[in-house]
């Protein structure tokens, strides 16, 4: 970590050391291809979560800063969406190259501002890199339809074409992962972009930016700027911008669904969740404990798929004490550290309500198995750590149970049958993500086809799809009509135009207007 925290401090072109009243290096704006310094005078911290030591500011950008960086986008639109698709198709194609050559570098830029471990970093860049090679079919993917011969001489067709500029708004918990959900896609399609990162972690954005530059990217087809609430409201308002995808909290997204349609544009939203792991009596035990403890406690339980809700049915009840045994094991550490399983959480606010969520399952009448919040690590003792903690006898009203907790806790509620289990699934107001563990088919396919979520696991706790399906969501999960990646990304960053077209041999004159509906 501290190697790459020199390293930024000295060469990369899309942080500089600060022109500012300290000496913590400072994030660029990246407008017009240009990596520039911006003039803001509202600037907000970046902290290494394992240490709150401050690592660098990023700016708040002034809207002379975002006019710019839309003045640009707009400008390079025409050029880029007249380039061949097969040109594009080049550009990700080196670009998917080069995130693979530099996944590690990336990997140590999200450890050092996010806090997870250097493995788990990997795993959000690898995630993201499928997705820029999905893009890399979009020869077949753009195409559109045709149908010959509607009437005599006449022809249908239809193409998908970029809609303009396109905007992305993304989360701290996949620095690289969820930005590369949205560029990438966008731009394939032959629409420019202006992203904005989390404030939290910017970094891994700027270096894929710096990497998609690299690519053959022209001048303008990206563009990022920084901030919190005035950057999101001038994306929402901009008459310039078509589209807009969102990924984080229900409380940002529905803010952005709303205010963002209301200005005539598409917006896709995925938000907050509340994911069950359903375990039957008949599961294979060993593997369904190691999946359950990996996946609610993983990435410090900071992923929008952790599987935080354990519904444990009828004998499976008694699973429990091993469960237990099992999340003791888990190492908490700074997310550099050999042997981590689990780092911090991103800041001290994020840790004091994670805490007042467990207090809060004692208040209500809830046991707690294990206790994280006085958890100290050797050598990161200002770090945001909390240890793997497991809240047993919830019920569904509790405040633990409803509310999503993004932390490094696992709530377990007990049912009798597998009905009551996907009542329970189905009453929470989120449908992101829910896995079944079973030996059973048949109880494996009725949990999939009567549990109203959008992605489910059989035997398989954290389900996010492959890109050349789409990440969906139901419910409080997800807003929009058309999900991130697969299919329907194309279709969000495109529009369809057809074209009715006659071509006849004899002559065509016609002896008098055709007053009536052609048929
Ligand atoms: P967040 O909503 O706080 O921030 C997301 C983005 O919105 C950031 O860029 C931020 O600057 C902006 N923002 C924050 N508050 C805002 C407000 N009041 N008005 C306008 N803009 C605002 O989310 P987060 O804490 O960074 O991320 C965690 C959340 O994201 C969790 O709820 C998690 O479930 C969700 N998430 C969902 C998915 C999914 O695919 N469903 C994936 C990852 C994360």
């Amino acid at each position: 970590i501290l190697q790459v925290s020199s390293k930024v401090k000295s060469s990369p072109t899309w942080y500089s050391a600060s022109s500012f009243s300290s000496s913590v290096p400072t994030v660029k704006l990246f407008i017009g291809g240009k990596f520039v310094e911006s003039k803001s005078d509202k600037w907000i911290d970046i902290h290494n979560p394992a240490t709150n030591e401050v690592i660098g500011r990023v700016p708040q950008a002034t809207k002379a800063e975002m006019d710019a960086a839309i003045a640009s986008c707009k400008r390079a639109f025409p050029a880029w969406a007249d380039t061949s698709v097969l040109s594009r198709q080049q550009v990700l194609l080196r670009y998917q190259q080069l995130i693979k050559e530099n996944l590690k570098e990336i990997a140590k830029l999200i450890t050092l501002e996010q806090g997870k471990t250097l493995a788990d970093a990997e795993g959000d860049v690898f995630r993201g890199l499928q997705v820029v090679e999905h893009a890399c079919s979009v020869t077949s993917l753009m195409m559109g339809e045709t149908m010959p011969s509607i009437t005599k001489d006449m022809d249908l067709y239809s193409y998908r074409l970029p809609l303009g500029v396109c905007a992305g708004i993304a989360p701290f918990n996949f620095p690289a992962m969820i930005p590369l959900w949205m560029f990438p896609m966008a731009m394939v399609c032959g629409n420019t972009f202006l992203m904005k990162p989390s404030e939290r972690v910017p970094g891994a954005t700027m270096l894929l930016a710096k990497l998609l530059q690299d690519s053959g990217a022209p001048d303008g087809t990206l563009n990022i700027i920084h901030g919190q609430h005035e950057a999101v409201n001038f994306i929402c308002d901009h008459p310039d911008i078509k589209a807009i995808s969102f990924v984080g909290s229900n409380k940002a997204g529905e803010y952005i669904f709303e205010r963002g349609s209301r200005h005539g544009k598409r917006v896709q939203a995925n938000m907050g969740a509340k994911n069950h792991g359903v375990v039957m009596p008949d599961a294979n035990k060993e593997n369904t404990l190691n999946q359950l403890v990996g996946a609610a406690f993983g990435a410090a339980g900071q992923r929008c798929m952790a599987l935080s809700t354990a519904v444990l049915v009828g004998e499976a009840k008694k699973w429990l004490p091993e469960l237990v045994e099992r999340a003791k094991n888990l190492r908490v550490n700074a997310g550099d550290q050999p042997g981590a399983d689990l780092g911090p959480l991103i800041t001290p606010q994020a840790k004091e309500r994670v805490c007042n969520l467990i207090d809060s399952g004692t208040k209500e009448g809830a046991s707690i198995l294990l206790d994280g919040r006085k958890i100290k690590v050797k050598g990161y003792e200002n770090g945001n750590f909390v240890g793997p903690t497991i809240i047993s006898n919830v019920k569904p009203n509790m405040t633990c149970y409803k509310e999503e907790i993004f932390g490094p806790v696992l709530v377990v509620l007990e049912t009798e049958t597998l009905d009551e289990a996907i009542q329970i699934v189905n009453n929470n107001p989120y449908g992101n993500g829910t896995a079944i563990f079973t030996t059973n088919g048949a109880t494996a396919r009725k949990y999939a086809h009567l549990v109203d979520v959008g992605q489910v696991g059989v035997n398989v706790p954290i389900p996010v799809p492959l890109p050349m399906f789409s990440f969906t969501g139901s419910r409080s999960s997800f807003r929009g009509d058309t999900n991130f990646y697969g299919k329907q990304g194309i279709q969000f960053y495109t529009q369809l135009k057809t074209i009715t077209s006659q071509w006849k041999e004899e002559d065509a004159t016609l002896s008098s207007p055709a007053v009536v509906m052609p048929t």
